[in-house]
């Protein structure tokens, strides 16, 4: 029998699973969210969209009408490649960044998620090296992770992935023998980074991908939630042919629907539909026609901007409680997106920080989450999107004290680090 580790319930089936199992545990996210749901906890964790600015009655007329009128199409099996209509109308969609594609270069998928994991699926093998940004979204860690792939990180700064550390990153990895076969990156208010790529440095890198013949993951589920800008091109309208594009809907309209989309060359699209196929047959038909009818008949773009203007006000409601509350760390300040990123002042450690944050009814994602071998410690991931700016202050406060009497302990024994368990389980001891 394998050893069972301490303090898990005994799993019979352990010595059954395949390899690609082994590396699946319950991500910092995952458990944090029966935490941060409870209503005394103010959460700056999880990524959840403002649900409540949409036009909630609006949107329930159109899918009942959608229902009574299209039913028999609506609750049906669709094509697995996704609705011809709503192809289309992505197509609109993402005209705005520049991309022009055909209706048949997209695959509908069940959020931008489902497109990861094809993509990983099609390319990826055992041993296989995905180059990201350091810190990376920590969903598309877990894909990769569950592909049996190694992540390389490579250093940002305020202008996104920094060029010349992704030449000597694959320099560094070609002389290893270690095959790289894509470079995933979030180029529009990154997650968890905040940061956007420039545009000077979005040809640069997808001239770098080209020249060595990687494929380029451009995953953009918040291009068009820029705060007072307007959207940056896409780094596939730089190179369709060098470039998937995965897109959703899950931040611009809800993730509720779950759909999302891929642009990718034609031969590559052809793999991503015969992978979908095998694992969903087809995305929700009733989802996609609920979204087209939305298209249809609702200023979306209209929409869109009112949730910019939301998210610009909780951006500024956490910015300047972190001036105020917390001036001893140090954050970017997002131009568009869900997140801002903090580092925490010298010695903190935020995952053994985040028990005492939870007792304190606050929560964050350590930063350790967004890095595939564990680094990142000393910052923390705070999402503005969700709560209200009234609860964002009342968050950074709390935080704040909890920072206050971290820095205390440093001051007194030279650390704050504890040693702790690798994720939070509630209840939390005072809030049982
Ligand atoms: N990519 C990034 C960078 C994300 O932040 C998210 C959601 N948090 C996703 C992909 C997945 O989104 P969805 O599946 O809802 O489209």
């Amino acid at each position: 029998m394998s050893d069972q580790p301490e303090g898990t319930r005994l799993d019979p089936w352990l010595d059954s699973y395949a390899a690609r199992a082994l590396g699946m545990k319950a991500s910092e996210i995952r458990a944090l969210f029966a935490v941060a749901n409870r209503p005394e906890v103010v959460s700056l964790a999880g990524g959840m969209p403002f649900i409540g600015g949409l036009p909630l009655e609006e949107i329930g007329e159109l899918i009942k009408r959608l229902i009574i009128e299209r039913g028999e199409v609506a609750l049906q099996y669709g094509s697995g490649q996704g609705d011809q209509g709503l192809r289309e109308q992505i197509l609109d969609v993402m005209r705005l960044e520049g991309v022009t594609a055909h209706p048949d270069d997209i695959v509908v998928t069940t959020g931008s998620q489902q497109a990861l994991d094809l993509v990983a699926k099609i390319f990826l093998n055992p041993g296989d090296v995905v180059v990201a940004e350091a810190p990376s979204y920590v969903g598309a860690l877990g894909v990769f992770r569950a592909y049996e792939a190694d992540v390389e990180h490579v250093p940002m700064d305020a202008d996104g992935i920094i060029p010349s550390a992704l030449e000597e990153a694959l320099d560094r990895l070609k002389a290893e023998g270690r095959p790289v076969k894509f470079l995933y990156l979030v180029p529009n208010f990154h997650n968890p980074a905040g940061v956007t790529l420039s545009m000077d440095r979005r040809p640069q890198i997808v001239e770098i991908a080209r020249r060595r013949g990687i494929l380029v993951i451009e995953d953009n589920p918040y291009g068009l939630l820029g705060f007072d800008s307007e959207p940056l091109p896409a780094m596939h309208s730089l190179n369709p042919e060098g470039v998937i594009y995965l897109g959703s809907f899950s931040k611009t309209l809800g993730p509720g629907f779950r759909i999302g989309w891929a642009v990718a060359p034609h031969a590559v699209k052809e793999k991503l539909v015969l992978a979908s196929e095998s694992a969903i047959l087809c995305p929700s038909n009733a989802s996609q026609l609920a979204i087209s009818t939305y298209l249809d008949h609702h200023d979306w773009l209209g929409q869109i901007k009112k949730f910019r203007e939301q998210y610009r006000e909780r951006r500024d409601a956490i910015i300047s409680g972190l001036e105020e509350h917390i001036p001893e760390a140090s954050w970017n300040v997002p131009a568009g997106g869900f997140y801002t990123w903090v580092k925490l002042p010298e010695g903190l450690d935020s995952k053994s920080m985040l028990p005492r944050a939870v007792t304190a009814r606050v929560a964050y994602v350590p930063g350790t989450a967004f890095y595939y071998h564990g680094q990142g410690a000393d910052h923390m991931r705070l999402s503005f999107c969700y709560p209200t700016p009234e609860r964002i202050l009342e968050g950074v406060r709390r935080l704040a004290t909890v920072i206050e009497s971290e820095l205390e302990l440093v001051e007194t024994f030279g650390t704050a680090t504890r040693p702790g368990p690798d994720t939070v389980s509630f209840p939390a001891p005072d809030l049982a």
